[in-house]
């Protein structure tokens, strides 16, 4: 709370676009740090429907890490990330994010607003994409959705991606021939 700039930028998110817009560009508003910072606090982190689902998914003994990044380097965080699955869950905001049921946009600032939702749904399916190259199962929710619900899912996709984990450790789980060298290869090699 004593950081000033930290302060400043609360008032400026509290006080919405529309005063800084008047003397500067939509741009520069969004890229302060210490705003976008904020933003992205309100937006992402420890709301009542995440925290729902965590206590749920902890209550069927999962554990799992809060707001980290699945990877390194890349700056996209996700709500609750499992490593050894290799499974990234989104909790998504409706407001935030757009959810075709409750968004409404706001009627002051119309253009901003709807530029800025576009913007983060985006980057939205941007972060799919990239930790699916990166061969993560991602999960993807409304925060209107039945934390209960939504927890059974996740449990459900964790325990297939550990048992398919399990499968290709364990030799003698392996399922086909896996290991069997490729007769194309002897024959080019
Ligand atoms: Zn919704």
């Amino acid at each position: 709370m004593s950081d000033p700039t930290i302060q400043q930028a609360k008032t400026e998110v509290a006080a919405g676009p529309a005063r800084s817009l008047r003397a500067t560009s939509l741009k520069s508003w969004a890229s302060s740090p210490a705003v976008r910072r904020v933003m992205q606090g309100n937006r992402s982190r420890d709301t009542k429907p995440e925290i729902a689902v965590r206590c749920a998914v902890h209550g069927m003994g999962m554990r799992y890490r809060v707001s980290a990044r699945p990877l390194p380097g890349v700056r996209r965080t996700a709500d609750l990330v499992f490593r050894r699955a290799k499974v990234a869950v989104f909790i998504d905001g409706c407001f935030w994010h757009g959810c075709p049921k409750h968004h409404a946009p706001p009627k002051t600032n119309a253009g901003y607003w709807a530029s800025k939702i576009d913007g983060n749904r985006v980057r939205d399916r941007h972060t799919t994409a990239l930790l699916k190259a990166a061969g993560w199962t991602v999960l993807r929710f409304w925060s209107h959705e039945d934390p209960l619900w939504v927890a059974g899912r996740i449990v459900d996709v964790i325990r297939r991606r550990n048992a398919l984990c399990c499968r290709s450790i364990g030799r003698k789980y392996f399922i086909g021939k896996i290991d069997q060298p490729s007769r194309h290869r002897s024959l080019s090699g």
